[in-house]
């Protein structure tokens, strides 16, 4: 056996939802798998996406060979143009995750200037001492792979995100035997997705999905709204087949849910047939019964097409009476508040609402992998190691239970945390100390403006360019607003200069007589108006940043 030591070390997505990016180091060689994002939890105000902290990777800078894609989630390549601003090194992944990728480049300006190299399921490639195997995997998206990293000391096996799903919806069946053929010749480590670890048996199929839908699109007599993630091409493709096969035309609204079909449609996994597709405007010249409408906004986000539609403010998504929207996506958790606040409104507008709620036929089913399959996967695999991934940390751990009660397939399992070093040589593997890990906090796409956590970004948005606090004092009882909003600011110059308080404040009225009494009423919806509104016109007059944080009182 080789003298020498690997590390592998979790940069994130280890006792947290979201950011998986992990470095897998041999000698003076890095590779990097994944490179998400978190979405920030509501208490971060004026934060848009939050990264992980790239410190172990830029101190090891000339070390680092490359990214490798698993698959083309928000939390696996997310980060990636913050990463490659500061990092600009080949990225690896499959063709669909490269289209996501390319798209999102594009957007930072950043793809001119990326070395993107395709990779294929079952198609091996060396990265310095490595060789990788993309194995495929299926998953709530397409073109998903784990890999099969042959290191000098041995295979290690990260999944990557997985169910076992014998009836995708593509046809391209989960690569059981390459996991096999592994666990035959040996492998050092296997590095598991722990997601749906709680869960029991195993996670439906897809199809499952289509019963539903069918009962749906039977039932329905008027107009049907579809919402699910934009990534969710099995979840489009399915509404678009039904579509079709009740004689319905689509609508897709919302940017993200454009995208991802027409990636999706490029690549050959969704099929428009001509004529099907219609234009948003052409919605209200339709008969209800014949349009099927895609809209994103799963999860209340307050400015999705969704919300906006919810609350009777979308151009083209006029949701009435007797409508149906089906909201074929997972609750995240944390979302709840804002997801049922907006079913609320949903059913305001007397419209149907289905939601995932329990009952069966599933409106949704999850991409991820539930006990009985990860334990196919370990008995499969035989790893002399074990380590769960991706997941909180009471998940992890029950992982870890899981296996370890595996005797005949596990050798031993290593429980790591974000951070940590696990270090492997001929004399086995254990702890070998920590790396600086933490959360990146990026304000709105500017790849200048980010800071290393929450509380520097505060002070250092509080130092250059202060801070914004527009009041506004809503009646609870009329949801009227009263008086004129109050505009408080700290550490802001261009607040001293001749009228602008004024404007600002004309801003906010400007902003509030235009959103109607139930956005009003939706604190969330409301606050999130005036901060985009303030924070586009602080930015023309002045271009400045300041932390704008609206303050509803009730009285
Ligand atoms: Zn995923
Ligand atoms: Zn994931």
């Amino acid at each position: 056996m080789p003298k020498g030591k690997l590390h592998v070390v979790p940069l994130g997505g280890l006792g947290e939802f979201g950011m998986n990016c992990m470095a897998v180091r041999w000698g003076d060689d890095i590779i990097v798998v994944d490179a998400g994002l978190m979405f920030p939890e509501s208490e971060l105000l004026g934060v848009d996406i939050v990264v992980p902290d790239l410190s172990y990777l830029l101190e090891n800078r000339r070390r680092v060979r490359a990214i490798v894609l698993t698959h083309g989630h928000e939390d696996h390549i997310g980060a990636l143009p913050w990463m490659l601003s500061e990092l600009n090194v080949p990225v690896y992944g499959t063709e669909f995750t490269l289209a996501l990728v390319e798209n999102k480049l594009e957007e930072h300006g950043l793809l001119d200037s990326a070395d993107l190299h395709e990779i294929r399921p079952g198609v091996r490639f060396k990265v310095g001492p490595f060789t990788l195997h993309p194995i495929q995997v299926t998953h709530s998206l397409v073109d998903c792979v784990a890999l099969a990293i042959h290191t000098p000391l041995g295979v290690i096996l990260h999944t990557g995100d997985f169910k076992v799903d014998p009836t995708p919806t593509d046809n391209r069946l989960f690569d059981l035997h390459a996991f096999a053929e592994y666990g035959k010749d040996g492998v050092l480590a296997l590095f598991q997705d722990s997601t749906n670890v709680e869960r029991k048996g195993y996670t439906p199929s897809e199809r499952a999905v289509r019963l539903k839908f069918d009962e749906v699109f039977a039932r329905c007599d008027r107009r049907l709204f579809i919402s699910c993630f934009s990534s969710s091409v099995h979840r489009i493709k399915l509404a678009v087949e039904m579509a079709c096969e009740y004689g319905r035309k689509v609508a897709l609204i919302g940017r993200s849910m454009n995208e991802s079909a027409e990636i999706a449609e490029d690549l050959g996994y969704i099929e428009l047939p001509d004529g099907v597709l219609i234009h948003p405007g052409e919605l209200k010249s339709l008969p209800p019964e014949k349009v099927c409408v895609l809209i994103s906004g799963t999860q209340g986000e307050p400015m999705s097409a969704l919300s906006r539609a919810a609350v009777d403010n979308h151009k083209h998504a006029k949701i009435e009476p007797g409508d149906t929207v089906v909201l074929s996506s997972r609750i995240i958790p944390g979302n709840e508040k804002a997801i049922y606040r907006m079913i609320d409104h949903l059913f305001r507008r007397e419209a149907h609402v289905i939601y995932e709620d329990g009952s069966s036929p599933p409106v949704h089913v999850s991409g991820h992998a539930s006990q009985e399959e990860l334990k196919l996967i370990i008995n499969l695999v035989k790893p002399r190691y074990f380590i769960p991934i991706h997941g909180e940390y009471r998940q992890l751990k029950r992982h870890g239970e899981l296996a370890a009660s595996m005797h005949g397939a596990v050798g031993s399992v290593l429980m790591a945390q974000s951070g940590d070093i696990l270090e492997f040589d001929e004399l086995g593997a254990r702890k070998a100390g920590q790396v600086t890990v933490g959360r990146v906090c990026i304000d709105s796409g500017s790849m200048g403006d980010v800071v290393e956590d929450l509380v520097i970004k505060d002070r250092r948005h509080l130092s250059e360019d202060g801070i914004v606090l527009p009041i506004i004092a809503i009646n609870k009882l009329s949801g009227k607003v009263e008086a004129v909003p109050e505009i408080v600011t700290r550490g802001f110059a261009a607040a001293t200069e001749n009228g602008f308080l004024d404007q600002a404040r004309g801003v906010v009225m400007k902003t509030l007589e235009e959103s109607s009494a139930e956005e009003k009423g939706d604190y969330g919806v409301i606050k999130e108006k005036i901060r985009q509104d303030l924070k586009r016109f602080i930015g023309k007059q002045t271009q400045r940043r300041p932390l704008i944080m609206p303050v509803i009182l009730e009285v």
